[in-house]
């Protein structure tokens, strides 16, 4: 099974790390693929170049078995949609179920992303609590009662359409509070690995708040 893990990362930072080592160990995945995407269909184009968040991410997951970059949606044109990075996926790993893991957070909101309802069909979802539990609503709120799945071995049965929770140690970080402090003057260290925040400085990335 492997892990889909996708954002703007924009720094990596160890709620995203924890997240997706957590999420690697506890469901017996063969890799998480940490996916940055190139211009977020829902947000603001982010703040660190492209090439800045790739060697943040990369300097983060060196020498970690497990955790891999994945350049996919740096390298596609267009808005970096995830039901084009799955189908790009399943049709590079047809036998293995694919994992999407997102924060409940945003699975509040997948009902608005572009052919949602073709995700499930192309991966498992693992839902991670973040800022509290699963507030999903509507056909979101049907769709994860009909889905649930209770154990790892469920998801391993199939290649794709089910739906778990995965508890992991919650850390109340935001690349958006990094970016803050960093705009105001302050240090943000011990919320992201070193070697990024080494990035950041060399680079002088997130000294002006846009
Ligand atoms: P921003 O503050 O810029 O919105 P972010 O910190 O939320 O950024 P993203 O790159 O947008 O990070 O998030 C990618 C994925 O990681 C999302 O599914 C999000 O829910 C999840 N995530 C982000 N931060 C955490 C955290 N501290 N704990 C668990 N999951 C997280």
């Amino acid at each position: 099974m492997i892990g889909v893990f996708g954002g703007t990362f924009d720094p990596i930072h160890f709620g995203h790390l924890r997240t997706a080592l957590e999420v690697y160990q506890a469901l017996g995945l063969s890799e998480v693929r940490l996916i940055p995407c190139r211009q977020p269909p829902h947000r603001d184009m982010p703040q660190a170049s492209a090439a800045q968040r790739l060697a943040m991410l990369n300097s983060a997951v060196r020498g970690q078995p497990g955790l891999v970059v994945d350049e996919r949606e740096l390298c596609r044109d267009g808005p970096s949609y995830t039901v084009l990075t799955l189908r790009e996926l399943r049709e590079a790993f047809p036998d293995s179920p694919l994992c999407m893991i997102i924060g409940t957070d945003t699975f509040a909101g997948l009902d608005t992303w572009w052919q949602w309802r073709e995700i499930l069909a192309l991966s498992h979802i693992v839902i991670v609590e973040r800022r509290g539990a699963v507030a999903a609503t509507g056909e979101l709120a049907e769709i994860l009662t009909e889905r649930r799945a209770a154990t790892a071995a469920e998801l391993a049965a199939h290649t794709a359409g089910r739906i778990i929770t995965q508890r992991v140690t919650p850390l109340e970080i935001s690349a958006t509070g990094i970016r803050d402090m960093i705009g105001r003057g302050l240090s943000p260290r011990y919320l992201l690995p070193n070697s990024a925040l080494a990035i950041i400085e060399d680079q002088a990335i997130y000294k002006t708040t846009t």
